[in-house]
């Protein structure tokens, strides 16, 4: 069975052979993105709306280009500005936003399940671009693209996943879906940045970066979030960086070719090192960013395939 899902709300939802899917069909569309004329019109006729109700620059840049690359009608919804503010009910905005016929909603949240919820009221598409701390699924789909074509795998790697891993949902996602492909997966950080469940994930936990980064594959390293972070939970940011900043001293721990990956926005001299996170020989941010673009064109591009299928049975039905 192929991938079978009507939304992509997390990796959790999804079973091993649909990541492989969606990670093959994004390996053919950094193809198309390499080339001179960078479309199709895969997606022609159709509305995606994007509606961000927390602040985003790449994940909204990234989609935006991959539904225009595929031909699709694309609009951003400003929702900082919108009735939200008025006063108006996420469902009252899902519902009015689905009177306008799109065939694609990509929502960002700053609740964790809202957009889940938004999920069942509309008859449409609904991609999750974040929702709280809970997933970011397409995150962790560029994530594991970055490093299946780096690593030339994505199973029986040691990834040790860095920082502040209580406030994200790039770690939880990452977690899910590295775990879902038989990979051993470290977390490192102070146990105040670790989330409480941790033993649920069967994952080992590190609070020194020496001992947590020893011969692994992939480092990947995440921001201080300090937007959900309701006290003290980190000394200073020097002291932080002393213990937890990646620099060339903490990575000589790892592999000699283990790849660093920070899912932006980074904070330079915080989490990781400037000359680390520019270093073309390790670092991997950049085509982070690029394959952003392609699993975004493959993830629409099967749920569209998805729901045209499933309005034929509709049709049919009536
Ligand atoms: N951009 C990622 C997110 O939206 C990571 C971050 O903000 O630190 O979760």
């Amino acid at each position: 069975m192929g991938f079978a899902q009507r939304h992509l709300l997390g990796i959790e939802h999804l079973r091993p052979e649909e990541i492989t899917e969606i990670l093959d069909l994004a390996d053919q569309y950094v193809e198309l993105n390499r080339r001179d004329v960078k479309h199709s019109d895969t997606l022609a006729g159709l509305t995606q709306i994007n509606m961000f109700f927390e602040n985003s620059t790449r994940t909204q840049a990234s989609f935006e280009l991959a539904g225009k690359r595929l031909g699709a009608d694309v609009m951003n919804m400003a929702m900082q500005a919108s009735s939200i503010k008025k006063g108006e009910t996420l469902i009252d905005t899902a519902l009015t936003l689905n009177a306008m016929h799109p065939d694609l909603l990509v929502v960002r949240h700053p609740h964790s399940g809202a957009v889940d919820l938004l999920a069942q009221k509309v008859n449409c598409a609904v991609l999750n671009a974040g929702d709280g701390r809970h997933e970011h699924p397409t995150q962790a789909l560029l994530d594991a693209l970055t490093i299946r074509r780096a690593k030339g795998r994505l199973h029986r790697l040691n990834i040790a996943i860095c920082g502040d891993i209580a406030h994200s949902r790039v770690a939880r996602s990452n977690l899910i879906l590295l775990g879902k492909m038989e990979n051993r997966v470290r977390l490192v950080g102070p146990p105040t940045l670790m989330p409480s469940q941790i033993s649920e994930f069967g994952v080992e936990v590190y609070e020194d970066m020496a001992e947590g980064l020893q011969d692994v594959d992939v480092v990947m390293m995440l921001r201080l979030q300090r937007e959900r972070m309701d006290g003290g939970f980190i000394p200073s940011e020097r002291e932080y960086y002393h213990r937890y900043g990646l620099d060339a001293d903490k990575l000589s721990n790892a592999k000699d070719d283990a790849i660093v990956m920070h899912p932006g926005p980074m904070n330079r001299g915080v989490e990781i090192d400037g000359t680390i996170a520019d270093d073309i020989n390790r670092s991997v941010i950049q085509e982070q960013v690029e394959m952003g673009v392609a699993v975004r064109m493959a993830a629409m591009d099967l749920l569209a395939r998805n729901q045209r299928a499933h309005r034929a049975t509709q049709t049919a039905e009536i």
